[in-house]
């Protein structure tokens, strides 16, 4: 019997975002964050859950049957027993993606999990958090997250693309709207006008089930 892991949930859905939306995918979500963006959607998550040892975490999970599991948060890098826990959901053939703040240490996760990492833009309020150390580690199985509230967030994902040539890291380069802030088609006008090379989403899962659904 391992330490165990504090689950705020473990659910099936489909994926929301990524490049593998609309995907049948089982979500392990984690109880903790360190960070707090101004347009959190999970602060459920912030606290509370269930202690749950890692070889139930792993048997709830691949009951589920998805060939998707995507281990998210709050932040799930925070609890050790996750990296451990995402190399068994490899050895048991499941695609597995974690979602991070990105202000943790990527370095360690098992290189078969693809690394969906968010670079926190100013409007989030946390954006000292970023870790810029991380973006030597993508490789082109890994996507980097950005999420903006307004113009000045997007200036400023603008100026880190080329200042940094992020898309030489090879990583698929997401760029999404604030639900409920920042107009979609305001976005996908800007990338256009640039030509940046990124990838425009939004979260699915608030069309389908609505902003304020939680565990879909
Ligand atoms: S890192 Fe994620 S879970 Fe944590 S406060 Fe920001 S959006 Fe919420």
């Amino acid at each position: 019997m391992t330490a165990g892991l504090l689950i705020h949930e473990i659910y099936a859905s489909v994926q929301g975002e990524s490049s593998f939306v609309g995907l049948p995918c089982t979500f392990i979500r984690t109880t903790g964050c360190n960070l707090r963006c101004r347009w959190c959607d999970t602060p459920d998550a912030f606290g509370g859950g269930e202690r749950m040892a890692r070889e139930l975490v792993l048997e709830r999970a691949l009951a589920f049957g998805t060939p998707l599991v995507e281990v998210t948060g709050g932040e799930p890098l925070l609890q050790p027993e996750v990296l451990p826990l995402m190399k068994e959901l490899c050895d048991a053939g499941r695609t597995v993606l974690v979602e991070t703040s990105g202000e943790r240490d990527i370095s360690g996760i098992d290189p078969r999990v693809h690394r969906i990492v968010d670079l926190k833009a100013p409007g989030s309020n946390e954006c000292h958090r970023n870790r810029y150390e991380n973006l030597a580690h993508l490789t082109s199985r890994d996507e980097l997250k950005f999420v903006l509230a307004d113009r000045v967030d997007y200036e400023w994902m603008r100026e880190l693309i080329m200042d940094r040539h992020l898309e030489q890291t090879g990583a698929t380069l997401l760029a999404s709207p604030v639900h409920g802030e920042l107009d979609p088609k305001e976005l996908v006008a800007w990338i256009l006008e640039d030509g940046l090379p990124v990838r425009f989403q939004v979260q699915i899962h608030k069309y389908i089930w609505g902003a304020e659904a939680t565990g879909v």
